[in-house]
């Protein structure tokens, strides 16, 4: 059966991370029609809006999509196409594995790392709702609802029973944030009643980032909130070998975009050295999504041979391939 998929190849490293990723795919030989669209700074020259319509009637469209980093300019500028992506489009799970892959050296490689993020993608801080009240004075909105905290806490668990994991913990700061991240363990314990046979915690946030860094093998889902979500995926990607390792899912009922946890990565961006594994996982992801496990697994176990081999990895994990010699490497691995 032929996809039809959206791409938004976006900034910096994407469109190379992007292309690495299209080559891997097309290898497994899933037959797939790419819609290549552009968004943020590239789209707000040519068309005016940093968002077009077009991308979001693809998407609508398709149903799915791979998308590259698009960045977003920091203290002034226009807000994240990320976010408004995530909003219009109602994706409201945000699923971030971090997983070991063999023969890349960090402090837990003997450890077998298997975490997931499972961070509520719609609300929170991370919305980036706020004015300026009085010269001076900026008040930023945090909003937590009954709803959305519902519903990614009953994602979570739906995962977990489905996946066979063992536990979930509900990542808060309820003795400060009493009201919001309150609600939110309210609604993380009332679905954790439904799910009898997965374990239950809760951790404070700043306590949860300690155990991290010094036991994480402890944990197996971690659920939060929007802005704890994106500093916490990028502190487990930390402990599996960086951002290049590390995938993202944003799904909604009608749609879901996959990309990587990273972000545009200008400093290393147009000099082929970008790591595209994190796109290519999320390709994977992408793969098993349309419904195409056995090209999922020949991906999956392709990446894997590559990083058990070691000789085509990039320089972000140690070796000294280019982004194109890991994806060559990728492709004769699927053969
Ligand atoms: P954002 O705010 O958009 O999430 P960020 O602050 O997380 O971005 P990134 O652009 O992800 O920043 O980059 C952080 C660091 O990680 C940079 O030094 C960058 O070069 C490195 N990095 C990110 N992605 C990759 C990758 N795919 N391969 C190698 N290095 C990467």
């Amino acid at each position: 059966m032929k996809h039809v998929i959206s791409l938004l190849p976006g900034d910096g490293i994407g469109p190379e991370v992007t292309q690495a990723t299209v080559r891997a795919v097309e290898a497994t030989g899933v037959d797939i029609e790419w819609q290549s669209l552009e968004a943020g700074s590239v789209a707000l020259e040519k068309t005016g809006e940093v968002l077009p319509e077009s991308v979001l009637a693809s998407l609508r469209k398709n149903r799915v999509g791979l998308k590259g980093p698009i960045a977003t300019p920091i203290g002034t500028g226009f807000s994240s196409v990320n976010v408004s992506l995530r909003k219009t489009l109602d994706l409201y799970a945000n699923f971030r594995p971090a997983r070991a892959l063999p023969g890349v050296k960090t402090p837990f490689s003997d450890r077998g790392l298997d975490l997931i993020v499972v961070r509520e993608n719609t609300e929170g801080l991370y919305s980036g709702l706020e004015h300026e009240v009085v010269p001076g004075v900026v008040e930023s909105l945090r909003i937590i609802t009954e709803k959305a905290s519902l519903r990614i806490s009953e994602y979570a668990f739906a995962f977990a029973r489905k996946a066979g994991r063992k536990k979930v913990s509900a990542i808060h700061k309820a003795n400060i944030m009493k009201l919001g991240d309150g609600l939110f363990l309210r609604c993380s314990r009332q679905v954790a009643e439904r799910y009898p046979e997965i374990e239950y915690d809760e951790l404070i946030i700043d306590n949860t980032c300690m155990q991290l860094v010094m036991r994480p093998e402890q944990f197996d889902i971690l659920l939060m909130e929007n802005l704890y979500g994106d500093i916490v995926s990028d502190l487990c990607a930390g402990l599996v070998g960086g951002l290049g390792m590390v995938p993202g899912a944003n799904l909604g009922d009608d749609c879901a975009i996959f990309e990587a946890v990273h972000g545009s990565a200008p400093d290393i961006a147009g000099q082929n050295v970008a790591n595209p594994t994190a796109l290519m996982r999320a390709a994977v992801q992408m793969l098993d999504h349309i419904d195409e496990p056995e090209a999922a697994q020949r991906l999956r176990a392709a990446i894997e041979h590559v990083y058990k081999e070691g000789k085509s990895l990039t320089r972000d994990v140690g070796g000294t391939a280019s982004t194109s010699t890991f994806a060559d490497a990728v492709v004769a691995a699927i053969g």
